[in-house]
């Protein structure tokens, strides 16, 4: 077994980065929209504003009331698609369930919409075509590829269907030739399926729910979950590592996998939309 470390593939990604924006004629800007006192979100948002500021990006947050009215997301949004200065725009999730959240995205400028959430960068992905694909599911292709873990002909199983994660992560293993099964809640005999795979990208949110007899000897795995266990509040992935890693080619450990992959991901769509 051997493990994919995303830390390390993270960290090269941003020297690579440091040295692309020290040759950028404009300087990217990243607007990140966070509605209410979810902690989490907060805690994202504080991450991506560190990282803008390791790299020299322009980085501002509009904290916005949990009250606020749809019409005033959408003024805002609209605002900052006109603002020059302002590259690229992120709204985090989640958000009030009073909001619409699909009419705020598609409201997004598609050349600013550096998450992929816009319907024009889901069609682009489905058709194959350049623009902004979510950044877990191309974080993961890049650690695959940093890897040399060639997907084509390879039977890929995706175990979740979520717009952020498991969606676009079958469109990207499609679009990279590998022959994809996407499996969700309503799957039947999901070990029968996952046994049958080269490579599982799983992201469902439950820890260690996937098990050593449901993966085949010598299969990549990719564990993209991010679970706090209630007692201990260790994070563990949905995995079960300690059993599984022997059994695979591949493995990404969690927390050190995939989770760094998504915000340095983040960071280069940033810097496209200067480009
Ligand atoms: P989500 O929106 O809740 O989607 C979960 C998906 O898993 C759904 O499609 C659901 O099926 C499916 N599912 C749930 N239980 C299942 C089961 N027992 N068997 C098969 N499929 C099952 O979650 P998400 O946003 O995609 O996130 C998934 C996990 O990835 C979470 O742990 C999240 O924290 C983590 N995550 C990590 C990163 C990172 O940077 N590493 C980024 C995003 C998310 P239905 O569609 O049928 O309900």
């Amino acid at each position: 077994m051997a493990l994919i470390n995303g830390k390390y593939v993270s960290e090269k990604m941003k020297q690579e980065l440091k040295e692309k924006l020290l040759h950028l004629k404009r300087k990217p800007g990243l607007a990140v929209i966070r509605i209410g006192e979810d902690a989490a979100s907060k805690i994202y948002v504080n991450l991506k504003a560190k990282m803008c500021e390791e790299l020299g990006i322009t980085f501002m947050e509009y904290h916005l009331d949990s009250n606020i009215q749809q019409e005033d997301l959408m003024g805002l949004i609209y605002q900052l698609n006109a603002n020059d200065e302002i590259t690229a725009i992120l709204l985090q999730s989640p958000i009030p369930y009073h909001l619409n959240i699909l009419q705020a995205f598609e409201a997004i400028d598609p050349a600013k919409d550096v998450d992929g959430f816009h319907p024009t960068n889901v069609g682009r992905l489905a058709l194959g075509l350049e623009g902004f694909a979510p950044c877990t599911p191309v974080g993961v292709m890049k650690l695959l590829e940093e890897y040399n873990i060639n997907v084509e002909g390879k039977h890929c199983v995706v175990i979740g269907r979520s717009n952020i994660v498991g969606r676009p992560m079958a469109q990207l293993l499609i679009n990279a030739n590998a022959t994809v099964t996407v499996c969700h809640s309503k799957t039947k005999n999901l070990a029968e399926i996952t046994k049958t795979a080269d490579v599982v990208v799983v992201a469902i949110g439950k820890p260690h729910y996937i098990t050593a007899d449901m993966i085949k000897e010598g299969a990549v795995v990719i564990d993209v979950g991010i679970n706090r266990l209630p007692d201990s509040k260790k994070v563990v992935g949905d995995v079960d590592f300690d059993n599984v890693k022997d059994k695979c080619s591949y493995i990404t450990p969690v927390p050190g996998g995939v989770g760094p992959m998504t915000i340095i991901t983040l960071m280069e769509n940033v810097i496209k939309t200067a480009e």
